[in-house]
């Protein structure tokens, strides 16, 4: 029983949409896609103690969840429809499905996402989001299209989530880590930009792991090298104040993870349509380097010399284990 009245919790805030035929309650959904859309689909699982500390408040994970999901889509220029949430738990919690439920809905909403179905069961803390969104026919924006001679994008600020995870570690209560805590909890994906840059970016990837392991990804995948440019990195107050010194700094925003900005390239020809585009969806976003022949990553300081690159590029579960 207690099964269902947890699974009812969630139907309480699933929404709805007119592409949704059948959504919670059967043995499965069923989505009528809009003509002439491609699907575009996502999983990502968040585990306690791997992606989220015992403690954090369940509506923080129940954003975090969908958010980093919806980011896979932002970074597609996809659109979301629906969602599939897996969600373990330890035991009946009534309290924490309603407040994961709360979390989860408060951002589904926003962007008109409908819960359509999931799966609960009973194991160590894990929530599991499938996401589904749509592009028009081959519109959607891939790792592999950038070319040499593109600049190189980032939205928002790098380090933000990294710092507040720093400053916990070394033992400063997270209530006192204020903007950066909120960049760690609650990501805010960024699906207008993802939209936004359809047809203007040649490649995108989102910022999950750290700038250098995505950025690395969408080199290898479209066969290009790039110089970064370590003064453009965009830094928040926030993260200035906390973190004065340049060389933590740079660290974090190279390498920490969990920022969810979007890293794209596009032509310099589209200097202009791209700051217009994103400015129209009130996205902030900096040239952060240039795209090159070869597969060389180099980080260029103001006279353009080349810096050390750190040894780890950013998170890995296999090498760097549960936090
Ligand atoms: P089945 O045994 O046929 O897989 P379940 O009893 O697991 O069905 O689930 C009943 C209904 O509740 C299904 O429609 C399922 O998609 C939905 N559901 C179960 N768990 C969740 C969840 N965590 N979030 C959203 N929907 C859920
Ligand atoms: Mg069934």
């Amino acid at each position: 029983m207690a099964e269902f009245s947890l699974i009812d919790r969630l139907r309480q805030r699933a929404g709805s949409r007119p592409d949704v035929v059948l959504g919670i309650g059967d043995d499965a959904a069923v989505v009528d896609p809009p003509r002439g859309r491609q699907l575009v689909l996502a999983v990502d699982t968040l585990v306690e103690g791997v992606h989220f500390a015992k403690g954090v408040p369940a509506s923080a994970i129940g954003w975090k969840a969908l958010a980093v999901n919806l980011s896979d889509l932002a970074a597609m220029g996809a659109e979301p429809a629906v969602a599939l949430l897996a969600l373990t738990l330890p035991g009946s919690n009534e309290a924490f499905v309603e407040e994961f439920a709360a979390g989860f809905a408060a951002l589904a909403d926003t962007h008109r996402v409908a819960l359509v179905g999931g799966d609960t069961t009973r194991g160590p803390l894990t929530a599991s989001v499938t996401v589904l969104g749509y592009v028009p026919a081959g519109r959607a924006i891939t790792r592999s299209g950038a070319q040499p001679g593109d600049d190189l994008w980032v939205t928002g600020t790098l380090g933000d989530a990294a710092g507040a995870l720093a400053l916990w570690k070394s033992g400063i209560p997270m209530l006192r880590t204020g903007a950066l805590r909120e960049r760690l909890d609650r990501p805010t994906p960024r699906l207008g930009a993802g939209l936004a840059l359809r047809g203007l970016a040649t490649a995108c990837i989102d910022v999950s792991d750290g700038l250098l392991a995505d950025l690395g990804h969408l080199l290898a995948m479209s066969g290009v090298g790039a110089d970064l440019d370590a003064d453009a990195l965009p830094t928040s107050a926030a993260f200035r104040d906390a973190f004065p010194g340049r060389e933590a700094q740079r660290a974090l925003q190279l390498t920490g993870g969990d920022d969810y900005e979007l890293c794209f390239s596009a032509p310099p020809s589209r200097r202009e349509a791209v700051q217009a585009a994103l400015a129209a969806v009130a996205t902030p976003a900096t040239r952060i380097g240039s795209l090159t022949r070869g597969a060389r990553l180099r980080l260029l300081d103001a006279d353009r010399l080349p810096l050390p690159l750190p040894a780890r590029r950013g998170w890995d579960h296999f090498t760097d284990g549960p936090a």
